[in-house]
């Protein structure tokens, strides 16, 4: 098992496939011409295989890929196939720009439940936040997985005066199809123009969607990073992810292990642990993984606490969240 000071066992490893990205998200991805790692320095699709087996080996039962965009990855079909077959679930956070390639090879390595980015219903807006022309392609794909019985959660990061006065259309697509809409708080990442001002909190989510509908709280468990809520008559439910007002570290299973190799304890954390050189080696790196994680600060990467309307963010020490893996 792998245990922190708090006593938070960690089952849940999120492996991010490359910092590269087919979108430019302003808050995501710091600049246009952002160099991406180069393949040499990304782990291998084998080498992907070992480290998820060992974490696996060590309690782990659930991986969700991630990135940059993961399916961008040349060899993507490889690892998620190779991936499939551990005694673990195997999940994805992807833009959905690409999932018409890859819905036979999920299907077939038994994934189940994709989350799935979209921060706007507007086409000409989607193209504004990610610099790309693909609204249509992500809306046509996230039918096509809801059409192949994919349990779709939808990610909508809220941004005040940008996407924040479509929150109820978002809810109003959960009345009409069966996706699971996660209203995310804007978090401050290097290089990504974040201030407070521009948080939109749970509960102004919460007061803006009961304006208009009554909304019961659904019961989740103790790891969950979002509080759902549904609806009476809506197939799918709305949940959110208070980071900034309201986190939830104290039920926290997490890791990450970064496109080149790195393991990161906490979202936020400053600190990481280089897997992949020691690996290469031959080394064990168990003793690396529960070194990293016996250092996990209670909070928020020990960077700062709740209070986010005095939080300056040139004084977070981070990645940027495109190098992280969401
Ligand atoms: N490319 C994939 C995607 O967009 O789903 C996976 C990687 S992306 C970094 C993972 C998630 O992080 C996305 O849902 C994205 O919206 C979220 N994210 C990125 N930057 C964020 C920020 N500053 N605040 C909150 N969420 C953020
Ligand atoms: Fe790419 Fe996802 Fe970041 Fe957007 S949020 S730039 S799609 S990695």
């Amino acid at each position: 098992m792998i245990v922190d000071t708090f006593g938070r066992v960690h089952t849940y490893l999120r492996i991010s496939l490359t910092d590269n990205c087919n979108l430019r998200c302003f808050y995501c991805m710091p600049e246009e011409d952002y160099t991406f790692t180069p393949a040499s320095r990304l782990m291998q699709p084998n080498e992907i295989e070992t480290l998820a087996k060992i974490f696996v080996t060590n309690g782990v039962d659930k991986i969700r890929l991630t990135g940059g965009e993961p399916l961008v990855r040349k060899d993507a079909k490889d690892i998620i196939s190779a991936l499939g077959l551990l005694p673990a679930s195997l999940t994805l956070t992807t833009n959905a720009t690409r999932l018409h390639e890859f819905a036979d090879v999920l299907q077939a390595a038994g994934v189940r439940s994709l989350n799935i980015s979209l921060d706007t219903l507007q086409a000409e807006k989607f193209t504004m936040l990610t610099r790309r022309d693909q609204f249509r392609q992500v809306r046509d794909n996230i039918d096509l997985m809801l059409g192949r019985g994919f349990h779709v959660k939808v990610n909508a990061v809220v941004m005040k005066g940008i996407n924040d006065m479509e929150i109820n259309d978002f809810i109003r697509w959960t009345r009409d199809a069966p996706v699971h809409v996660r209203f995310i708080e804007f978090m401050p990442f290097s290089g990504n123009r974040w201030n407070s001002n521009k948080v939109v909190t749970m509960q102004e989510i919460l007061a803006t969607v009961q304006q208009q509908y009554e909304i019961t709280p659904l019961t989740g468990d103790q790891h969950d990073t979002a509080k759902a809520y549904s609806i009476s008559g809506h197939p799918g439910t709305f949940a959110i992810i208070s980071t900034m007002s309201a986190p939830f570290c104290s039920g926290c299973n997490r890791m990450r292990l970064t496109a080149d190799g790195k393991l990161k304890n906490c979202l936020f954390s400053r600190e990481e642990t280089d897997l992949l050189t020691p690996l290469r080696r031959g080394d064990d790196v168990l003793p690396l993984v529960l070194q990293n994680i016996g250092s996990k600060k209670k909070e928020l990467g020990g960077q700062f606490t709740t209070d986010f309307e005095h939080l300056h963010p040139e004084n977070i020490d981070n990645r940027s969240m495109i190098t992280i893996g969401g």
